[in-house]
C-alpha cells in the first residue's frame, strides 16, 4: 500500500485505541485557518468518540475504515469517499479489524473551538461491526 502523503508520528495521547499516526499537512493557525492532517490507523486502530466545536470533513486516502454517527450505523469508508461531519455531532472515525486506513482530516470553522473527546470505542461494540 503506497503512502501519499507524510505519516508523520504516533499519537500518543489517550484517545485511540490502537496505533494511529498524525502528520500536519496544513497547522493550526490563523493565516490559512483551515488545519489539515493525515492521518493513519493501523488494523483495528479508531479514535474515541467526540464531537468538533466547527465540524470536520475527513477525504479517505487509503484502505478501509469506519464511520459513525451515534444512534445510526457504522458506514464502511473506502478510498476516494469524503465524510462531512456537522458541528456537535457525536462520532468516531478508525480503521477496519483487517485493513490500514488512511484520512485526511480537515478541521472546519476552527475558530468555533477544536475537538471535545469522550469515551471509547469498546471491543464488544468495534467487534460487532
Ligand atoms: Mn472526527
Amino acid at each position: 500500500m503506497s503512502a501519499i502523503f507524510k505519516k508523520g508520528e504516533v499519537i500518543t495521547n489517550d484517545y485511540f485505541t490502537g496505533t494511529a499516526y498524525l502528520e500536519m499537512l496544513v497547522p493550526e493557525g490563523a493565516e490559512y485557518n483551515c488545519p489539515i492532517g493525515n492521518v493513519t490507523f493501523e488494523p483495528g486502530a479508531r479514535n474515541n468518540w467526540h464531537t468538533h466545536d466547527g465540524g470536520q470533513i475527513l477525504l479517505v486516502t487509503s484502505g478501509e475504515g469506519y464511520y459513525q454517527e451515534e444512534g445510526k450505523p457504522a458506514q464502511k469508508l473506502q478510498t476516494g469517499d469524503v465524510v462531512t461531519i456537522p458541528a456537535d455531532l457525536k462520532h468516531w472515525h478508525g480503521a477496519t479489524k483487517d485493513s490500514e486506513f488512511v484520512h485526511l482530516a480537515i478541521t472546519t470553522n476552527p475558530q468555533k473551538g477544536g475537538t471535545n473527546w469522550l469515551e471509547p470505542v469498546s471491543d464488544a461494540h468495534y467487534n460487532a461491526l
